[in-house]
């Protein structure tokens, strides 16, 4: 029996389709690590993980959460904005897949939130740098202050992307209260 999943499980089920083997792996917004952890999980020992937050308390949860599972070795937790994520890659380097949670640190301080300026900067460096068929897996909890802003800005930046060179999904519950999470998937074809 299949039973619809929602943004974040459906965004788990795209990283378990993605080619997990020899790949580099980024998590674009560290939060609390369960993505990082989930990748971490999945990936094979070829693979390895860049970790993104501009939160000390988020870099520093995240690492703790991958020292419970001894899973750190396969990941470098970097206390700095994904706006600047080309500053950690080999020239020619390419990325299998990458994973943004938009919004805030849940438990934590609520203004601290993604944004529309970094957020597209991100994406547009990312569309750059993907492998073929690499993917970029985008959650975006829109419900907060600025949210529905950036949102509307990532859709409009992917919205817009040639059909011929990419696949741009959106998944949402469209009957359910309070803003429901979307999950945004950009494959690259060729
Ligand atoms: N995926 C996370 C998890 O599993 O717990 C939740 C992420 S939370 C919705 C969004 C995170 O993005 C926050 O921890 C926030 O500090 C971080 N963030 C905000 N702006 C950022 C930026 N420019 N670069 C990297 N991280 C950023």
């Amino acid at each position: 029996m299949f039973i619809l999943k929602n943004a974040q499980q459906f965004s788990q089920e795209m990283i378990l389709s993605a080619n997990l083997e020899n790949g580099l792996f980024i998590d674009a917004t560290a939060g609390n690590g369960h993505d990082t952890l989930f990748l971490a999980q999945h990936i094979d020992s070829t693979s390895k993980i860049l970790s993104f937050d501009i939160q000390e308390t988020a870099i520093l949860q995240t690492r703790q959460l991958l020292q419970k599972y001894d899973l750190a070795p396969k990941v470098t937790c970097i206390l700095d904005s994904h706006a600047n994520i080309s500053n950690y890659l080999e020239q020619e380097e390419r990325v299998r897949l990458a994973i943004f949670n938009l919004g805030y640190l849940p438990g934590s301080d609520k203004k601290i939130i993604t944004i529309p300026s970094s957020t597209l900067e991100a994406i547009q460096i990312l569309l750059r740098r993907l492998d073929k068929n690499g993917k970029i897996i985008i959650v975006s909890y829109y419900g907060h202050d600025g949210g529905l802003e950036e949102k509307d800005a990532v859709e409009e930046l992917i919205s817009a992307l040639p059909q011929k060179e990419w696949s741009v999904l959106k998944y949402q519950f469209i009957n359910q209260i309070n803003c429901p999470p979307i999950c945004y998937v950009i494959e690259k074809k060729k």
